[in-house]
């Protein structure tokens, strides 16, 4: 075989020079297994980038996308529908919480994100509020890549170079490592960070503000777990003050942390949802934002009959063969109980493992909730920061694909993850940090 050509592909979200010098490709996958070129094996600790939720190349989903590209690959938005997009819209909203019932569609989480933030302005303005022109998001929170996102996101290189081109103001975040080290499942203390939003109410004033963007847990910021009822306080000062409520979950949603959407699972409503990645197991890219009744029931009678009432979707919003290959996730996760897996035993599993690490000089954090998790890195002073990514690639080398964010391994296994294998990221990892100087 030929010497593969590295330079027209210009990679994203990664150094290409030092990456094409020594390029690492994956070749195949499966179930929880990623297979290097050359034969190695690797668990996949994070399934994909926090996606492939019921494992690689289930051969069920493949099936179906083949199937509809064959039958109806494509056809236009503009006043055309396929009935599969109704279908598939109606399944997905038996999972998302009463009243969320309507779905918009995207391609990628940056897309939903998008997406809510200019529903959340529509529906301001057409309820007479056209001021609310501003967003509320968190530190360390990670919203995608387009100007909203990284406007509301918290994380500063995502902004930095390219500026915050949507008004958008910070709450702080809430890790505490010094109240709340190696806690299990939700942090005791915090629920009084919440009030920060207090704070940026009253400094920028209700009138000017669209919506509140969270993620549940922040999974790009090293995940972050909310405080015990810090969710319920945002809720509350968002009713207060009438702003809406968007929850990001992208990553939290389809059965990470133990029901399908983190907002049942922790027992907050917000007023839309956004989704990707585990929404077709990863396998074609597709995203959501379901959308209260109240939010589209104002947008559809605002406008006049005839009208578009919200003029935004793209070419493949809905796009048959994503929904196809939705349909057939949805089969796998509801046959095979994976949205509420991470909540019984293999939960209690994945979080005793972790938290057996916590006797590690070198660990200074364990994090878990569901099937997510973070470890906690004490790094050298010239690594602070960075640690995680030098761990990381060590952790490949020892047959563990784990994401280095700031100083901390995080994981989200694919969610039919075995104990045995469990135990087996556990045992590698203990040797690896063990060793770590
Ligand atoms: N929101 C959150 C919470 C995410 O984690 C991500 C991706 N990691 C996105 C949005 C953006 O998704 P995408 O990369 O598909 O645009």
């Amino acid at each position: 075989m030929s010497e593969m050509q590295t330079d027209a592909f210009w990679m994203p979200f990664t150094p290409n020079r030092t990456f094409k010098s020594a390029p690492r490709i994956v070749e195949s996958a499966e179930g929880i297994y990623l297979t290097e070129k050359g034969g190695r094996q690797v668990i996949d600790a994070t399934a994909g980038l926090w996606c492939s939720n019921a494992g690689h190349c289930r051969s069920e989903i493949a099936e179906a996308i083949y199937q509809q590209a064959k039958t109806l690959d494509y056809s236009s938005i503009f006043n055309f529908g396929h009935e599969l997009g109704f279908e598939y819209s109606e399944r997905l909203i038996k999972h998302t919480p009463d009243g969320l019932d309507h779905v918009f569609f995207g391609n990628s989480g940056s897309e939903a994100v998008e997406s809510a933030l200019k529903i959340a302005l529509q529906y301001q303005r057409v309820r007479g509020k056209g001021t609310r022109t501003m967003f509320i998001g968190r530190e360390k929170g990670y919203h995608g890549v387009n100007f909203g996102g990284i406007s509301v996101g918290g994380i500063a290189p995502n902004y930095q170079g390219f500026g915050q081109p949507v008004k958008a103001s910070h709450m702080r975040h809430t890790l505490d490592i010094g109240r709340n080290a190696f806690s299990r499942g939700l942090p005791e203390h915090g629920v009084e960070l919440a009030e920060d939003l207090e704070r940026l109410v009253a400094f920028h004033g209700a009138d000017q503000i669209a919506a509140v963007i969270v993620e549940p847990f922040a999974g790009a910021g090293g995940v972050v777990l909310p405080p015990k009822g810090y969710l319920q306080r945002l809720r509350e000062i968002c009713d207060k003050h009438d702003l809406l409520l968007i929850f990001d979950e992208v990553i939290s949603g389809w059965g990470r942390t133990g029901s399908a959407f983190a907002a049942t699972e922790f027992g907050v409503t917000p007023d839309m949802i956004t989704s990707a990645k585990g929404i077709t197991n990863a396998t074609v890219p597709l995203s959501a934002v379901f959308v209260s009744d109240e939010i589209y029931k104002t947008v559809m009678t605002a406008a006049p009959e005839g009208a578009v009432e919200f003029f935004h979707g793209y070419t493949y919003s809905a796009h048959p063969v994503a929904c196809a290959a939705g349909m057939a996730t949805l089969d796998i996760y509801e046959r095979e109980g994976l949205l509420t897996r991470a909540a019984g035993e293999i939960g209690q599993y994945w979080e005793n493992a972790l938290h057996s690490l916590a006797d590690l000089d070198n660990v200074i954090d364990v994090r878990n909730y569901g099937l997510v998790g973070a470890i906690e890195l004490r790094a050298p002073q010239d690594l602070k920061g960075k640690y995680g990514a030098k761990v990381s690639g060590m952790a490949w080398e020892a047959g563990v694909m784990a994401r280095g964010i700031g100083d901390a391994l995080c994981m989200s296994p694919p969610l039919i993850i075995e104990k045995h294998e469990i135990d087996t990221i556990v045992d590698k990892l203990r040797g690896l940090i063990s060793a770590l100087v």
